[in-house]
């Protein structure tokens, strides 16, 4: 190629990337071809470093982010560290609500996600003019929302929780005061029985923890006698009634790193199985069966994330979360509630 052509090349490639860009709205993510030779790994580290930025991601994440990313958590822990870092961008490997939270802890800072679409089916299950409306008929409630939920949601909420500090947050209501718990309507169940608390609770779920078989674990228990199943209370109270071990993701893995058993059922979204792995590699770890057909449980959502799209979005610092300033401001009061309850309680990421 001579230089005429490299110049007509690069323009070419120049003017794809502007339409590809110009597309990201609709599409959600940068589609932009990457060359097949390059070590994503090395290239995700330079650009860190580069631009100073810190890769936060899920558990949930498949193996290879969780390998790249700088810290990996639960929603708690993932808060507090998007509430504590130094770094000049924030790029969030999980779903669009986590990105959110981040944003709300760090309106300088720029947060990035790889892919607009990663949503959460949960956080759909409550929509903000509906549940504007419900909250209307409990006046004097203290609204808890479980830190799945969108901004809106958030800024209708008195507190936040996550699986981690939930127990606490609505031991800090007093007795004598009416609590609605929102969104997930199995996690309030399982705390108001465990905390013989009464709640009134919005009737959303998480498509992932919503569909383990019942027939299928009862299956595996007998199959494995000597397994110990474990469960996160996103489940529903049949499948909380089997476990013998209920907690945080977070919890569920401590749990498995600390208890003597050597073999597992685990009733969560299966990317927490690679830490479990990875802390404990003599240990074995059985996905709980979905009664989709699926041997194991991911979630749609988080599993849109991929290496390639990480590169890209560090790349160009796109697709970026804005948020209206009003509605961050109002968002942030129930989450910094939630983070002091957590950080009186010991609770650290
Ligand atoms: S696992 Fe469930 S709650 Fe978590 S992001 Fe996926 S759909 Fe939402």
């Amino acid at each position: 190629m001579n230089s005429e052509q490299t110049k007509i090349s690069k323009m070419a490639e120049i003017l794809d990337l502007k339409e590809k860009i110009s597309r990201l709205a609709q599409v959600g993510f940068l589609d932009v071809d990457i060359d097949p030779t390059l070590d994503l790994f090395a290239e995700i580290e330079k650009l860190k470093k580069e631009k100073n930025a810190i890769l936060l991601a899920h558990y949930y994440q498949e193996a290879d982010i969780q390998d790249i990313a700088d810290f990996i958590g639960d929603s708690l822990q993932l808060a507090q560290k998007a509430q504590s870092t130094t770094a000049d961008i924030i790029l969030f490997a999980g779903v669009h609500f986590m990105a959110e939270t981040a944003k709300i802890l760090n309106p300088t800072k720029k947060v990035i996600l790889p892919d607009l679409n990663a949503g959460c089916s949960l956080a759909d299950s409550c929509p903000p003019e509906e549940f504007a409306a419900f909250k209307k008929n409990f006046p004097g409630y203290a609204v808890i929302s479980y830190i799945n939920c969108t901004a809106e949601i958030k800024a209708l909420s008195d507190y936040i929780c996550t699986s981690s500090n939930a127990e606490f947050i609505v031991n800090s209501i007093p007795k004598d005061r009416g609590i609605i718990f929102a969104p997930d309507k199995n996690l309030g169940g399982y705390l108001a029985k465990k905390l013989n608390r009464e709640m009134v609770l919005w009737d959303g779920s998480c498509m992932v923890h919503e569909i383990f078989s019942l027939e299928k674990i009862r299956k595996l228990k007998e199959k494995h006698p000597a397994a110990k199943m474990i469960a996160h209370p996103e489940c529903e109270a049949a499948v909380l009634e089997l476990a013998d071990y209920i907690g945080s993701t977070t919890g569920l893995l401590k749990y498995t790193q600390t208890d003597d058993a050597q073999e597992y059922i685990v009733a969560t979204e299966t990317g927490i199985l690679h830490k479990m792995q990875q802390a404990s590699p003599q240990k074995t770890f059985i996905p709980a069966p979905p009664n989709n057909g699926c041997a194991c449980n991911d979630c749609p959502h988080m599993k849109l994330n991929t290496l390639e799209k990480i590169y890209l979005c560090l790349k160009y610092e796109l697709p970026e979360l804005l948020m209206d300033e009003e509605l961050r401001i109002k968002a942030k009061v129930p989450i910094d509630r939630m983070l002091e309850i957590s950080a009186a309680a010991g609770l650290k990421g």
